[in-house]
């Protein structure tokens, strides 16, 4: 789109915003130019990962570029000014132009609206992206405007600012890296051009060192990911048990040398896979298995690793109860208690699938699980039926290999509870049925029940839970 178009867009858009225009109440709000943009009132604008997200239809409608949506494919095509920018629906790797980058969220789905980050795209198009943390505003600044000061005076309190690494003659020849991500306990590296990658494991504290040579980063690099002035940066790791945090800086300038480390909770085994020609992808994999380094895994030296994971977690409540209480809240609290006895166990190991309220796909529950090869995997969650007189205690497997585990845990879950005894059931749960050890899904009781929904809720039927959560382990288990 010219110019001429996109100023008249922006014209036309001052024109018809309301004087309250609003982003969703206590959501991020965004401002192109010192006004507010709207996301609809029916779609909020989302902070996801430290990436604030928007609506795909609010950038086509207001910053005026081409926007194209293949729904098939789930592509995203943006146009701007001769550059293109394709994002694809949960991929984290994207292009510019024809380079490879790497986002720190990809574009998610929410109902029939795509989102994609604000960020990334304003900054791919020339727009200064800053983000005041206070008040959660996301300052959107043209070039035409940005000598008149007009914006709202936010600071780049993320540390997000792109940087720009200067070209020089001497970064002519160097491959260029452009992003990384952390998923599915794999460090994905975009780079364009050829540096051969030179692993190592080191100890004391475990970590993995990850050394490009003949690399620095890309202008692109700053946009997708914090870089400081220096060329460092980090990106925090939460959800995989092996890794504490990704490092990365401009390690050397002679000879140019991008690393990155991996900071482990122990060591571990990695395999390392490069793909691709000009624009290639290096991947630091730590699902590898291997026999040399499992003794310092959790669960080794004869000691058996319990995987407990809590039902549901931040924008997935799970069940609401008659008196609005969250699901997700119980089945946090009970593992966050069992966990606690368990820790006092000689022989058991534990490891939570998530320890705050925080969002899992159940895909990565289960591989959470499997990856840690643990002995056994419980989930707990509490139920919820159209009827409110439904009311009591079940136990659920998937497997058969499940079902002498779940017989145990639901003869003590059932005394713990004192509800009534609704019995050992098959369900054919994602988390039950995708992990590969005798697995359980424990329903404690009905929310939508009165009585049931009050007595989860207390201290004294909490602890019982959790109490015969460690009684079904060790019985199962013969400890
Ligand atoms: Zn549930």
């Amino acid at each position: 789109m010219k110019k001429f178009a996109f100023t008249l867009l922006l014209l036309l858009f001052v024109l018809v915003i309301p004087e309250h225009g609003q982003a969703a109440a206590g959501t991020n709000k965004i401002f192109l130019d010192g006004r507010e943009l709207t996301a609809g009132q029916d779609v909020p604008v989302e902070n996801v990962n430290n990436s604030v997200m928007v609506p795909l239809r609010m950038i086509a409608e207001n910053l005026g570029y081409k926007v194209d949506w293949n729904q098939k494919s789930k592509t995203v095509t943006i146009e701007q000014q001769g550059k293109t920018i394709k994002l694809i629906v949960d991929q984290t790797a994207a292009s510019v132009d024809d380079k490879t980058v790497i986002l720190q969220t990809a574009p998610l789905l929410r109902g029939g609206t795509t989102l994609v980050p604000i960020r990334f795209i304003g900054e791919q198009f020339g727009l200064t992206v800053t983000w005041d943390n206070v008040q959660k505003i996301v300052n959107l600044i043209t070039p035409e405007a940005a000598g008149n000061n007009t914006g709202n005076d936010g600071n780049a309190g993320d540390g997000g600012t792109s940087v720009v690494v200067p070209p020089s003659e001497t970064t002519n020849g160097l491959a260029m890296v452009n992003g990384l991500s952390f998923n599915e306990n794999r460090l994905t590296i975009a780079m364009d051009g050829s540096s051969v990658p030179k692993v190592s494991k080191i100890t004391g504290p475990d970590r993995i060192v990850i050394d490009l040579p003949n690399a620095t980063f890309s202008d692109l690099f700053g946009t997708g990911q914090v870089l400081d002035p220096n060329l460092n940066g980090s990106l925090a790791v939460t959800d995989y048990p092996d890794v504490s945090g990704i490092r990365y800086s401009l390690y050397s300038t002679s000879p140019y040398t991008v690393r990155f480390v991996i900071d482990l909770n122990h060591a571990k085994n990695y395999s390392v896979e490069v793909t691709g020609d000009s624009s290639k992808l290096v991947v630091i994999d730590l699902n590898a298995q291997s026999t040399e380094d499992t003794a310092t895994l959790p669960g080794n030296n004869g000691r058996k690793l319990v995987v407990l994971d809590a039902g549901h977690g931040a924008k997935d409540s799970g069940a609401v109860g008659v008196t609005g209480k969250y699901e997700k809240n119980f089945n946090l609290a009970i593992v966050l208690k069992a966990a606690e006895l368990l820790k006092k166990e000689n022989n058991i190991d534990v490891v939570l699938t998530r320890s705050d309220d925080t969002f899992l796909e159940l895909k990565d529950r289960a591989a959470m699980a499997n990856n840690l090869k643990a002995d056994l995997f419980i989930s707990v969650h509490a139920n919820s039926s159209g009827s409110s007189a439904a009311s009591g205690t079940e136990t659920y497997y998937q497997r058969a290999d499940s079902k002498a585990f779940a017989n145990v845990m639901h003869k003590y879950l059932v005394q713990a509870t004192g509800l009534s005894d609704r019995g050992v059931r098959y369900g054919n749960f994602h988390v039950i049925r995708e992990t590969t050890m005798p697995a359980v899904l424990l329903e404690a009781g009905y929310l939508s029940n009165k009585k049931d929904e009050s007595q989860l809720f207390t201290e004294s039927l909490q602890n019982k839970v959790a109490e015969s959560i460690v009684k079904g382990i060790k019985e199962y288990l013969g400890l």
